[in-house]
């Protein structure tokens, strides 16, 4: 089948930091040229949709705020009336401001990227005291590692998994690579999964989560992405290019 839609991983794929990956405008603006259905994916939690727009924008990447996919949206859904604590930064509050936040009695726990170095000892402490209360434990991702541009450092998975360890529970996960949140997109799109392309840098949350929830999948060599981590992953992408720059020229291939 035909691709008929492409959903971008955003960090790692179109940008590193504040740092544009050379050629990603015109391959983004290229794509949208040849009539496909474009949609950002990303677990960023750091930044409202309509913040990560404007970055986008300033770059020169068609993609507007409804475009953007982001696991706090599904976190907002997945509450509804219920109370909750909430570890997000900020600039992520405007994407849960209906959320009923309680820290002293919360139904669930949101954890989200909280900024500096991570969770604090203390944080998690409470946090699993929650939990073990009874509180539902929601995961806006499980990213193992993140880079930076001093390298790589510990994402919220690890702490997400410390949660998990000591509390003994699973986390629901929200973003990547949740099968819900892939094919909740693609129902969105109006795309069957089959003709859909998944496009990051993670081949664990981006190829790997989307290949099971039935979707393509191409791994760029830019951002995160490490040959031995693939290696070790077992996974294989069904295209692997060296940026997305390489993608409208490589399409034919799948
Ligand atoms: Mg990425």
């Amino acid at each position: 089948m035909n691709i008929q839609a492409i959903l971008l991983d955003l960090d790692g794929v179109l940008y590193v930091g504040d740092e544009s990956i050379a050629g990603a405008a015109e391959a983004v603006r290229a794509l949208r040229e040849a009539g496909l259905k474009l949609a950002g994916v990303t677990n960023t939690t750091t930044r409202s949709r309509r913040q990560i727009m404007d970055k986008l924008a300033a770059m020169g990447v068609p993609l507007a705020a409804e475009d953007i996919h982001t696991p706090a949206a599904l976190a907002a859904a997945r509450l509804g009336q219920r109370r909750a604590m909430l570890h997000v930064q900020d600039a992520l509050r405007e994407d849960l401001q209906d959320v009923r936040e309680d820290a002293a009695h919360p139904e669930a726990v949101v954890m989200g990227d909280i900024g500096g170095e991570g969770y604090p000892p203390e944080t998690l402490r409470e946090i699993f005291l929650r939990v073990l209360d009874g509180a539902e434990l929601l995961a806006l991702h499980k990213n193992r590692f993140w880079k930076k541009p001093d390298g790589l450092h510990l994402d919220l998975g690890a702490f997400v998994a410390a949660i998990e360890y000591a509390a003994g529970v699973r986390a629901v996960v929200l973003g990547k690579p949740s099968r819900d949140f892939f094919l909740g997109i693609c129902r969105e799109l109006g795309v069957p999964p089959e003709a859909t392309l998944m496009v990051g840098d993670d081949v664990e949350s981006d190829i790997g989560g989307a290949q099971q929830a039935g979707l393509k999948a191409a791994l760029v060599q830019t951002g995160k992405y490490r040959a031995d981590f693939v290696k070790r992953s077992g996974i294989r992408a069904d295209l692997v290019l060296p940026s997305i720059a390489d993608l409208p020229d490589a399409l034919h291939l799948l």
